[in-house]
């Protein structure tokens, strides 16, 4: 699905305008991670006057924090510090180390660890996911905690306790080639620990990549001296105390001072499930995010709304602008029908962009054409997928020349230029008479926060001169991170003399 929130110009108008049409609420949010922080965030930005009384409850201790930043915590390129998310305090109610335990629909209060009750008029579930850790022998322990040695990688706790192991280590083992155990790996190796990626499927990124790509970010992994095996399940954790190796379906046992299971998501629902709300893998919700209760909305990696696979940051925050903007505004029309979903890898030296279908079977599927380049030597390889026209899907591994211009086709749906390979190297565009769709390759900049060239060039004209005053005005760079480097470049581009726009 390549929908995106539906929130007309009409929608997201001067907030006084319609003040007195406003209703006083009390809204709860239970837990305060990416969605739920946003949400608070969004809600006091266009709750002008403090109309709306807002609760944000977080079960972890710390300040809310960019959990997708933390492979850079890892990695040792981002110190704690920075990734610290803001909160309106003065406007939002935030309790962290608070457990939500039990919600009580009928009274509609939520029951926390302490014991105490909060009554809430509306309740919104940002409860994100849990690691899926495999039913692999060897890996808990009799309390059913992770067994010494082994360890997720999901929160900042886990962060800590695997960047303080990974001091005292030699050899690591991780368990999942999919984009976190990929980060993991990368971060680890940068560490200068000896790392091993095992992964079940035929190819890395499986459900990312096609099988050729698969193949050459596995290699570009090999070059940066990562151990990659595919078609390789672990079968149990070996050791006496704490884990000591890896054992293969093969036999063949892989020594570790340390295993890291990343091998994707469960969402947290046993809240909603316990209150009787609709779950299936996820808590199901329509495209106004609400539960089968509609006093209870769920958004974020807990959310399971059918236009999209979910465990992506762009998502969590389109949910949270869209509940903010009908939370506030009763009138609102503002639905959520699915979101575009771009992944990038967030790994030093190791450029990759994946999008959409990037997999279409080329026997059976005669609407679909493909445009590839591939040098395995190179370590490139670039695929596009186009259906009527449009692009569906996209491979960009190797380098990121076009990656904007590519990400940009596949978030408007637009017609793709006539001749398509246009799009894979940036200097074939010049000099061509590309009568295709006026595609700027800034046009966005910041994807996670939807901001613009137009909106950067606006506010460096009036006064925001550096990566961190644009970040302070328009959120650029407070999501993946990985758009800093662009913001830089075009802000040295822009006359330091610019009149105001
Ligand atoms: C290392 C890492 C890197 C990532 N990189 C990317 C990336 O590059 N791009 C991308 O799109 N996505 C990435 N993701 C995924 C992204 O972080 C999630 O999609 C996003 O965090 C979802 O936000 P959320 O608020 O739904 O869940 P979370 O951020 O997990 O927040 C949920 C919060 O709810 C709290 N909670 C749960 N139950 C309760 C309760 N009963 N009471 C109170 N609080 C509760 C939890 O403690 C947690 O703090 C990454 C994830 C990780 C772990």
């Amino acid at each position: 699905m390549n929908g995106r929130p539906n929130m007309s110009a009409a929608d997201t108008s001067a907030p006084q305008a319609r003040a007195a049409r406003w209703t006083p609420q009390r809204v709860v949010i239970v837990g305060a991670g990416m969605a739920g922080t946003r949400l608070a965030d969004e809600i006091a930005q266009r709750d002008v006057g403090g109309r709306v009384a807002v609760t944000l409850l977080g079960a972890e201790p710390h300040r809310p924090y960019n959990r997708v930043q933390l492979t850079n915590v890892l990695a040792g390129a981002a110190a704690e510090e920075d990734i610290v998310l803001p909160v309106p305090e003065d406007e939002v109610a935030v309790r962290l180390g608070t457990a939500v335990l039990g919600i009580d629909r009928e009274r509609r209060q939520v029951r926390t660890a302490d014991g105490g009750g909060i009554g809430y008029d509306t309740l919104v579930l940002a409860t994100g996911a849990d690691p899926l850790i495999p039913p692999v022998g060897g890996v808990r322990t009799a309390d059913g905690g992770l067994r010494p040695g082994v360890f997720a990688f999901r929160t900042l706790a886990d962060c800590r306790a695997l960047a303080a192991a990974a001091d005292a280590a030699r050899r690591v083992v991780v368990v999942g080639g999919g984009v976190l155990g990929l980060e993991a790996a990368r971060g680890l190796a940068g560490r200068g620990l000896d790392v091993c990626v095992l992964h079940m499927a035929p190819w890395l990124m499986e459900a990312r990549l096609d099988a050729e790509g698969g193949k050459i970010l596995g290699a570009a992994y090999g070059d940066v001296g990562i151990d990659v095996r595919v078609n390789a399940t672990a079968v149990e954790v070996s050791g006496a105390d704490r884990a000591d190796g890896v054992i293969l379906d093969s036999g063949e046992r892989i020594p570790a001072d340390l295993v890291v299971f990343a091998c994707g998501i469960r969402p947290s629902t046993a809240l909603a499930a316990d209150a009787g709300l609709r779950v299936e893998r996820g808590i199901v919700v329509d495209d106004e995010l609400r539960t089968s209760d509609p006093r209870i909305h769920a958004i974020g990696d807990c959310a399971q709304h059918p236009a999209i696979a979910g465990g992506l940051l762009d998502s969590a925050w389109e949910q949270a602008r869209v509940l903010a903007e009908r939370i506030t505004d009763p009138e609102s029309t503002a639905l959520y029908t699915g979101s575009a979903e771009v992944t990038r890898l967030k790994a030093a030296d190791l450029d990759l962009v994946a999008m959409g279908e990037v997999n279409p079977d080329p026997d059976t599927d005669d609407d679909a054409a493909s445009v590839v380049f591939s040098d395995a030597r190179g370590r490139t390889y670039k695929k596009l997928v186009l259906r009527d026209e449009r692009l569906v899907g996209a491979i960009l591994l190797g380098d990121d020349e076009t990656s904007g211009l590519v990400t940009q086709l596949f978030d408007r749906g637009t017609v793709a230029p006539p001749d398509p390979k246009v799009l894979l190297f940036r200097g074939l565009r010049q000099g061509t008479d590309d009568s295709g769709p006026d595609l700027r390759e800034d046009a966005t900049v910041c994807r996670c926060n939807g901001v613009t060239r137009e909106d950067i060039v606006r506010e460096f004209a009036a006064g925001a001169r550096t990566v961190e005053a644009l970040r302070d005005r328009l959120r650029s760079g407070t999501g993946c991170g990985t758009c800093r480097g662009r913001v830089a470049a075009l802000i040295a581009d822009l006359p330091a003399d610019m009149p105001a726009a």
